[in-house]
């Protein structure tokens, strides 16, 4: 790529490419292979000094991995980024980056289930405490849960499944007048909607198993340093990168890497040691992914929000969870730092509860029944009985996870399919009103309390067509 400057399109799908110095390939190779060669004694130990920036040994380092994590560095706007194999290794190499027991992390009530258990049953295990903050809108419920030992905060730019969209400048403002970087959960929006560091995170992670990735087809996680933030402000609360290292010559991280002493100290010291390093093979997958991230994205938007809008004329739906829509009280800062779209992940919810959901969810078609988001394919869950089943109804309640509440995954297909699949849903549920009545075509009349019903009673009478009129 030329040194001019690039639109998102084109950086996707050139941003860091390096040309292949074997056979000139154009899409670079699946490096699968734990170690490499080293040409002759001297090139072994200036490898392992440092002195020779050529591979070792893939944990440490891989031509395949190294691609991807130079293009979402570019993407995010970030000095460098390290891949890694899920999203949950991504957080925990981007706290234990930062983060030793004594230490106390401010963190958003709605994120990720999978985070939260991560900052309380694992951290917490090694002396790191937690706080969560109930209304990430609040910013003085963020100030005054810092303490002198708080060393981060950590929010999400799209929670799911409520879409209480984050304000990325308040939050970060507060953060650093607190003396501490914003860590930034970038998963939902991906940088194609929005680059939290141009807004004062100062470090992203990423969940790439979802829009990344894109395809539902392999793992992965990234963490991006931003490089905005100055360990050097106060030197005492992070000793690990500011003072002097043997192994970096009596220099510290601060001193050698400036505004990448966190990014190298994570990749050298706490990624390589805890060794969640991708497969290249998924590395592979996640390159190719990323090369389409905003066409995906742009059309999963858009459909959301003609899904959102559709939900929301429906009679049995209560609430649309979706910042897309001006009905959203997250609606402003969907606007002011999500122009592109409001991303494909939300949530409605149906007045009929458990029940409702549950017949609604057995009735579509199109939309696959899962746990996972992001993918070009349709998806839907019920988080009360699946992702949020751990917690008690008060505490569901409490962040808006109602019985009747299901979250949609949006994909790429076809709108008008999407609305189709989920009038399903709506027919089933107006066909399990009691007090339904079939007529058959023979002009039989019955009384049927399901749709379900009503299909076994077209099949009971071959050749008739049972039409379902609601009293
Ligand atoms: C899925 C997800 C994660 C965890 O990512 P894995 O790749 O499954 O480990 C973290 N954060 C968010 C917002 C997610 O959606």
């Amino acid at each position: 790529m030329t040194d001019e400057e690039h639109g998102f399109a084109t950086e996707q799908v050139h941003g860091g490419f390096q040309p292949d110095q074997g056979h000139g390939a154009r899409v670079p190779a699946i490096h699968m292979s734990s170690g490499f060669l080293f040409d002759d004694f001297d090139q072994a130990r200036d490898r392992f000094a440092g002195t020779d920036d050529g591979y070792t040994y893939t944990r440490l380092g891989n031509p395949t991995n190294a691609d991807v994590e130079r293009r979402v560095a570019l993407l995010e706007r970030g000095v460098e980024s390290i891949l890694v194999g899920s999203g949950q290794a991504a957080a925990t190499i981007a706290f234990l980056g930062i983060l030793q027991a004594g230490d106390h992390v401010v963190a958003a009530r709605s994120i990720y289930e999978g985070t939260k258990g991560l900052l309380v049953q694992n951290l917490g295990r090694l002396g790191i405490e937690v706080d969560f903050v109930a209304d990430q809108r609040d910013l003085d419920q963020w100030a005054a849960a810092v303490r002198p030992n708080t060393k981060a905060f950590f929010a999400e730019t799209i929670p799911n499944p409520k879409n209480d969209v984050l304000d990325i400048t308040g939050v970060a403002d507060t953060a650093h007048r607190a003396g501490v970087p914003l860590i930034v959960d970038n998963t939902l929006a991906t940088p194609y909607l929005v680059r939290p560091v141009e807004h004062g995170a100062d470090i992203i992670v990423h969940s790439a198993s979802k829009f990344l990735s894109g395809h539902g087809a392999g793992l992965g996680g990234v963490v991006v340093d931003g490089g905005t933030f100055d360990w050097s402000a106060s030197p005492e609360r992070w000793v690990h990168l500011t003072s002097p290292e043997r192994s970096l010559g009596g220099e510290s991280y601060v001193d050698r890497y400036g505004s990448r002493a966190f990014i190298v100290f994570a990749r050298d010291v706490v990624a390589s040691r805890l060794g969640p390093t991708p497969s290249p093979f998924n590395s592979f997958l996640l390159r190719q992914g990323i090369e389409t991230l905003s066409l995906r994205v742009e059309r999963h938007s858009q459909n959301a929000l003609a899904v959102a809008s559709f939900l929301e004329e429906q009679a049995e739906v209560t609430s649309v969870d979706y910042a897309g829509l001006a009905s959203s009280p997250f609606h402003d800062l969907a606007e002011r730092y999500l122009p592109r779209g409001a991303g494909s992940v939300f949530a409605f919810t149906l007045a009929g509860g458990e029940a409702a959901a549950h017949t609604f969810i057995d009735s579509v078609q199109l939309f696959s029944r899962m746990t996972h988001l992001g993918d070009v394919r349709s998806l839907i869950l019920h988080p009360a009985t699946t992702t949020h089943a751990g917690k008690t109804p008060e505490e569901r309640a409490d962040q808006g996870i109602h019985d009747g509440l299901i979250r949609l995954s949006v994909g790429i297909e076809d709108v008008a399919d999407l609305v189709r699949d989920l009038e399903r849903g709506f027919a089933a549920l107006r066909g399990a009103r009691a007090g339904t009545v079939a007529v058959g075509a023979d002009g039989l009349e019955a009384r049927v309390g399901s749709d379900s019903e009503l299909a076994s009673l077209e099949h009971a009478v071959p050749g008739n067509h049972v039409i379902a009129e609601e009293l």
